[in-house]
């Protein structure tokens, strides 16, 4: 380690600290292998071994040791200001292990990983009532939780806490509310659009090959700048990233034979986050400064390259001949015009992993107004699946006839991962107010153009990546872009691009 730690309980406690860091390494390793890898008699023994190594983890945060030097470091003075990020980390990482009773913790596991296979099957067979009981559970649990990690008045705000420090329900709200006022009418008018075209005849009949899509995607995600000496890109069912160490990023995408959009986009998406990995100054390994600072932090990268990016005109027109090298038969009937078109097809819908850009934020919206909701038992369980469709039909103008399609189509409740979602949609405002900052510098437009993506990739190391967790999200944003968060900047990027898009009056 380089950075300078001048301070004794610091420096005593960052080699216990690195044991941590290791095991974690460990258990992502056995989790990126559980999903890209695994023979299918191996989940059980799998189980046993990340549950063996969590249970590492735990009694190292627990030891009375670590337990001392962290509860000392937080009443340690005259710290320089990386140390004191670390001594506000600690504080942070350690809340659930210290607050939480362990039989907590233990009852947690039980009744999710039961969960989990009721709310597959409740699914499978669009029966809600089937899952209500193991949901009803994890509500109370998650309220039990909310209660020793603290609140002032909603216990949602514990549970946001966690995944978005800082976050609280009454900010998501207002937030919130000014998305859905700009984006409602938005949708509607586009959806009405007579330049809004299907894509039809090359998508979902037409076979694109896997290797194919793969060079592409590669081609991509190294224009970005990914580091394909520290990192590789795999297949796994659902598209992740994840850090094995400080050079061992694993990306994973997915393949759809007959539609290469999503390859493309989500793989750009991971290898957004990828970056931010890749970019974390390197002296903070291994300590309480290393990795992305939140869900939401990430997730503004992820979607900007995606979207902002991967779905930007000027980038797609950069990419067509590409497309036709690798496609020249597949693509003899397709204009770049279509080719464009495909990747904007906006419409109201009703899974929310499908979603476009512009009606995403509001499948977060409704997850986050039904989450806060339920934990302050202002919609009782048994009327979850009535609430989801009011909310569907306020949102989207439609609603699902199938719980399945509806309360039932996400499975992060059943891991008692409530409070997660809002992090998505915060990343869109993040990332949004992000864009107008770098324009001021890096002419933006003008170098996805020449599918030039350096430089936006230099303004991120040197604006957020290098910094890890040194600065909480809030006050990122602000050194980042001199404002406040602003939902104004993501909503208008929205309006302004759709209405040349689709030249709406
Ligand atoms: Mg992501």
């Amino acid at each position: 380690m380089l950075m300078k730690i001048a301070n004794k309980t610091l420096a005593k406690l960052l080699p216990l600290y690195k044991e941590i860091s290791l095991l974690g390494n460990i258990q992502a390793l056995l989790g990126w292998d559980l999903n890209v890898n695994l023979p299918p008699q191996a989940a059980a023994g799998r189980a046993e071994q990340s549950g063996y190594v969590a249970s590492k983890i735990t009694q190292l945060w627990l030891s009375p040791e670590f337990r001392t030097l962290v509860e000392q470091s937080q009443t340690e003075k005259d710290l320089n200001q990386e140390e004191q990020a670390m001594v506000r980390n600690l504080k942070i990482g350690s809340k659930f292990f210290y607050n939480v009773p362990k039989e907590l913790i233990i009852k947690k596991e039980q009744v999710t990983s039961a969960a989990f296979m009721v709310w597959k099957q409740a699914k499978e067979e669009n029966d809600f009532k089937k899952f209500a009981p193991n949901l009803t559970k994890i509500m109370e649990i998650e309220k039990e939780i909310a209660s020793h990690l603290g609140y002032k008045t909603n216990p949602y705000d514990a549970l946001l806490d966690m995944y978005e420090p800082e976050l609280t329900a009454k900010e998501c709200e207002r937030l919130f509310t000014g998305v859905k006022k700009e984006l409602v009418p938005l949708i509607k008018k586009i959806s009405k659009s007579k330049e809004q075209k299907k894509p039809a005849g090359f998508i979902g009949t037409t076979q694109y090959s896997l290797s194919d899509q793969e060079k592409l995607l590669k081609f991509a995600i190294g224009l970005m700048g990914f580091d394909m000496t520290r990192g590789t890109v795999s297949v796994s069912p659902h598209p992740f990233t994840t850090q094995l160490g400080q050079h061992d990023i694993r990306l994973t995408t997915m393949y759809n034979l007959t539609d290469f959009r999503e390859s493309f986009t989500s793989a750009m998406h991971e290898a957004g986050h990828g970056l931010y990995e890749q970019g974390v100054s390197p002296e903070y390994n291994h300590t309480p400064l290393a990795g992305g600072v939140s869900l939401g932090i990430h997730e503004a990268l992820s979607r900007f390259w995606e979207n902002m990016v991967g779905k930007n005109p000027a980038f797609l027109s950069y990419m067509y001949p590409h497309f036709i090298a690798f496609y020249p038969d597949q693509f003899r009937m397709v204009d770049e015009s279509s080719f464009i078109h495909a990747f904007h097809h906006i419409r109201p819908s009703l899974i929310r992993i499908h979603a476009d850009e512009v009606t995403y934020s509001l499948h977060i919206i409704l997850r986050f107004e039904m989450e806060n909701a339920l934990v302050n038992g202002k919609i009782s369980v048994k009327d979850a699946p009535e609430a989801w469709r009011a909310k569907s039909k306020e949102l989207f103008g439609i609603e699902p006839e199938k719980d399945s399609e509806g309360v039932l189509q996400d499975v992060h409740w059943t891991y008692g991962s409530i409070g997660y979602f809002p992090a998505y949609a915060l990343g869109n405002l993040y990332g949004a107010q992000f864009l107008d900052t770098m324009k001021k510098t890096v002419k933006f437009e003008k170098e996805l153009e020449k599918g030039n993506l350096l430089p936006i990739k230099h303004w991120f190391d040197k604006n957020i990546h290098t910094y890890g967790s040194l600065y909480m999200p809030a006050e990122l944003v602000k050194k980042v872009t001199g404002k406040e968060l602003d939902y104004t900047y993501f909503t208008k990027y929205l309006t302004d691009k759709y209405t040349s898009f689709f030249s709406l009056k």
